[in-house]
């Protein structure tokens, strides 16, 4: 799969670390965690899926089958991400935007996929502001 678009999530649980998180999905009967990368509290990414793989992550606009899924442990519609998460998250972005040539409006909060209902990532993840400092990296 060639990603067109990075879809960024929260949680939405207080998960300890991604391993956590990929034995929850693995108890669905899913082949792999849904999520292509994992941003734990500390800000170390963890590898989810194989980018080779479509994603679980969010049907909607079928995304699963042309995006990146990436995924930060928390429930960011009660508390803002920490610093060293926000960090990650940029660098990995940043990582991704270059490799598959996506432009930074093509990253998009979960619930700015068109038609999707939900609050995912969270009122405290500014995707404006996300996709301004990625912007401003990438040149
Ligand atoms: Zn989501």
């Amino acid at each position: 799969m060639v990603p067109a678009y990075l879809i960024i999530h929260h949680t939405g649980a207080e998960e300890k670390d991604a391993a956590q998180v990929r034995r929850y999905h693995l108890s669905l009967g899913w082949r792999d965690v849904g999520y292509h990368f994992l941003i734990e509290r500390d800000g170390n990414t963890v590898a989810g899926r194989s980018p080779a793989l479509p994603g679980a992550h969010c049907r909607t606009d079928g995304m699963n089958g042309r995006s990146l899924g990436v995924a930060l442990i928390g429930n960011l519609e009660e508390h803002p991400p920490l610093p060293d998460q926000l960090t990650a998250l940029l660098a990995l972005l940043t990582g991704l935007c270059r490799c598959y040539a996506i432009p930074p409006e093509r990253v998009l909060g979960h619930r700015e996929v068109r038609g999707a209902k939900t609050a995912c990532p969270g009122r405290y993840l500014d995707m404006n502001a996300v996709r301004h400092l990625l912007g401003e990296g990438l040149t």
